[in-house]
């Protein structure tokens, strides 16, 4: 049958077509997908052979810690390397017990090393302890400007400062002022730790000048300061530098004696309260009596004295007591009072019937001139004969208030006796004693002269109560 439908047959050919283009598509797809998993296979390799060079490479580098360009130590990484450093600087801070650093050019790079050589970072530190030198940056403490110490830091400076304030107080004390009186500072300086001074050792220093307060404490009585110098090779001079005013009597069993003299660097003032039980000193009341003789006294009730429970204000300067003012007091025991009595009375006889005899006589002799109007003036004194060079007594005890020239008096000398009563004595050759001296009765003060306006060698005697001359026969015996 050759009779083909032709619908059929285009209808096929259309199918044949469609399917032909179909096919050149699906082919060209194929490409595509091969060529980009060939670039994919390539690029995981290009990716692969170069993280394996990196790992390589990484694998086979070390890192060197080297000190002023000298290579000290090889880690594997760059954070052992830091480690080592860390672990060094904290044993240090572990000895000294404070944080140090160092001055030296320390660097950590990369290198390509053998894994052989590395080390671990305890290993290194050891290595880093050869070769390092540790340094602070200290506080270095001034005192009027003057650097006194190196301290760890500033906080080990403020409390060393508080030590030696603290020094001065004990338990339960009422403070109201600590203060240092120089002007302190701190400075930050660059130090080896030698050279760091802290805590007790650093406050002595502060208090006595030394890191220790060496001191002795006596034991026996038998003791004497020659015995101590002595027992510390020492000379007796040193020790009592080291404690004025000391002396082998003053020493007790259980008192401390300072073997080196304290050369504080501050001043601590410390204002404290102070309850301590004192005497209340007694007073005197003086009666007159004029049937008791002038010069003449009687203590008719004794003082006692008393005792008070006080509270002070006590100023200590480096625990040394330099002031101290009462707050409050009270009375426990009360003072008595000493009752005394003063004699007043002054008996005026002529002589020859028995003067007072308050004054004794000066000088032996005839009295050529009397007291009293004279001529046409008055005579304040008694003229009393006598040759130049004899010697003249005090006519009672006193002190010397005058003993110079003392124009028509001449020479002369003026003896104060208290209460109102001196003497003079004019015309002198010779004075023997001087201004602010004082005298006994019947002392040698001078000698008989004629200086001044006398005619003739003789002694002026004065008796002067209360500025005035009176008739020395009345108070002469
Ligand atoms: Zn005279």
């Amino acid at each position: 049958m050759k009779t083909i439908d032709r619908q059929k047959v285009e209808k096929l050919s259309a199918q044949e077509g469609r399917t032909r283009g179909h096919l050149r598509i699906s082919n060209r797809r194929k490409d595509l997908q091969r060529l980009i998993s060939s670039i994919l296979i390539v690029g995981c390799l290009v990716v692969a052979i170069w993280a394996s060079v990196v790992f390589f490479q990484a694998n086979n580098n070390g890192y060197v810690i080297s000190v002023e360009g000298q290579e000290i130590a090889t880690l594997t990484c760059e954070s052992e390397a830091k480690a080592a450093i860390d672990k060094y600087l904290q044993a240090q801070a572990g000895e000294f017990g404070y944080e140090v650093t160092y001055n030296q050019d320390l660097k950590i790079e990369p290198r390509p090393a053998d894994q052989c050589n590395f080390i671990s970072s305890d290993e290194a530190a050891l290595l880093l302890d050869d070769c390092l030198t540790p340094v602070v940056e200290a506080s270095i403490l001034l005192v009027d400007g003057t650097p006194v110490m190196a301290l760890p830091n500033e906080k080990e400076a403020l409390n060393v400062l508080e030590k030696a304030k603290g020094y001065y107080i004990n338990d339960g004390e009422i403070i109201y002022d600590a203060k240092i009186c120089e002007e302190v500072a701190v400075v930050t300086e660059n130090r080896s730790p030698d050279s760091i001074v802290m805590g007790d050792i650093a406050r002595n220093i502060l208090l006595f000048g030394s890191p220790q307060d060496v001191t002795h404490t006596v034991v026996s009585s038998a003791e004497t300061m020659w015995s101590i110098a002595n027992q510390y090779q020492m000379s007796v001079n040193d020790l009592q530098k080291a404690n004025p005013g000391l002396t082998s009597d003053d020493l007790k069993i259980g008192m401390t004696v300072r073997l080196s003299a304290i050369q504080p660097k501050l001043t601590v003032v410390v204002v404290k309260e102070v309850t301590k039980t004192q005497a209340v000193a007694y007073q005197t009341k003086t009666i007159d009596n004029s049937d008791m003789l002038r010069g003449t006294q009687k203590i008719i009730t004794p003082g006692k004295a008393g005792e008070e429970e006080a509270t002070l204000k006590v100023v200590e300067t480096n625990g040394k007591q330099t002031s101290a003012s009462k707050i409050s007091s009270v009375v426990t025991v009360e003072p008595v009072t000493q009752v005394v009595e003063r004699g007043t009375k002054i008996i005026v006889a002529s002589r020859g019937s028995g003067g007072s005899g308050i004054v004794s006589w000066p000088l032996r002799g005839k009295i050529t001139s009397y007291f009293g109007p004279r001529g046409r003036g008055y005579h304040f004194g008694l003229d009393i004969d006598g040759t130049t060079g004899q010697h003249i007594a005090a006519a009672e005890s006193g002190k010397v208030v005058c003993a110079c020239w003392g124009g028509g008096y001449g020479y002369y000398i003026k003896i104060d006796h208290g209460d109102g009563l001196s003497t003079l004595y004019a015309h002198l050759s010779k004075i023997v004693v001087s201004v602010g001296s004082t005298v006994s009765k019947g002392q040698y003060i001078g000698n008989v002269g004629s200086t001044g306006n006398s005619s003739g060698s003789h002694l002026h005697f004065e008796v002067i109560v209360n500025g005035k001359q009176y008739n020395p026969l009345n108070y002469l015996p």
